[in-house]
């Protein structure tokens, strides 16, 4: 059985990260790619758990290599999913989380289409500018920049098979599980791991 691909994408200060760690804890096994970035690692990030942080120099050979799934040029930095990962992962029957901004997911649309793709928004934009805005050591300037590049990011929400208003986490955890658990309950899918079952439903 094949894995399914989810691609989830959200201006930063939409709260996805802590979104995608409530809907691991709370459904059965996903896997969530671990990207390959040149941006410094931020405090507290460890490499090879929330990026693996290299290089331009080794990025690019990497893209030489044909190493990405995709990867794109996001804000000042580049960022590229390991296709090798992403591919061992789905053909062992295992779903995987692609947490990338919205040009990945429009290669990654291009490339697989049976891909489900999730917008993440804020619910409003003075949630967002408080959220942006809550490291506190940030001029005005900083923010505003960060408050375009998520309208940048936010333009893009209609090419998305779902949107999820993250207004009450704990419904948007609800809503983003159940976005997984009917995937996981197309009939293809539970004809192959129902097989016996509904062969023996069917005979006398
Ligand atoms: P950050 O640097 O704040 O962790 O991420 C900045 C942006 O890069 C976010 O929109 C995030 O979704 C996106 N991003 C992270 N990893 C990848 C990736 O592998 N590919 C693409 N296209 N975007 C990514």
């Amino acid at each position: 059985m094949i894995g399914t691909l989810y691609v989830f994408s959200a201006p930063s200060g939409a709260g996805k990260t802590s979104l995608v760690k409530a809907l691991l804890d709370s459904t059965g096994y996903i896997g969530v790619s671990v990207s390959h970035t040149t941006r410094a690692a931020r405090p507290g990030e460890v490499d090879g758990q929330d990026y693996h942080f290299v290089d331009k120099a080794e990025f690019e050979r990497l893209i030489g290599e044909g190493a990405f799934l995709e990867h794109a040029q996001v804000f000042d930095n580049y960022y590229g999913t390991s296709q090798r990962w992403v591919e061992s992962e789905l053909a062992a029957g295992r779903d995987v989380i692609l947490e990338i901004d919205w040009q990945g997911a429009q290669q990654v649309r291009r490339l697989m289409p049976d891909t489900v793709s999730v917008f993440i928004a804020p619910p409003s934009i003075e949630a967002l500018r408080e959220r942006l805005g809550q490291r506190g050591q940030d001029d005005d300037a900083t923010i505003e920049r960060r408050m375009r590049d998520a309208r940048s990011e936010m333009s893009h929400y209609a090419e998305y098979d779902y949107l999820i208003v993250n207004d009450d986490f704990n419904n948007a955890v609800e809503e983003l599980r159940a976005i997984v658990i009917a995937r996981r309950h197309r009939l293809e899918a539970q004809q192959e791991r129902h097989a016996s079952t509904l062969q023996a439903l069917l005979n006398d």
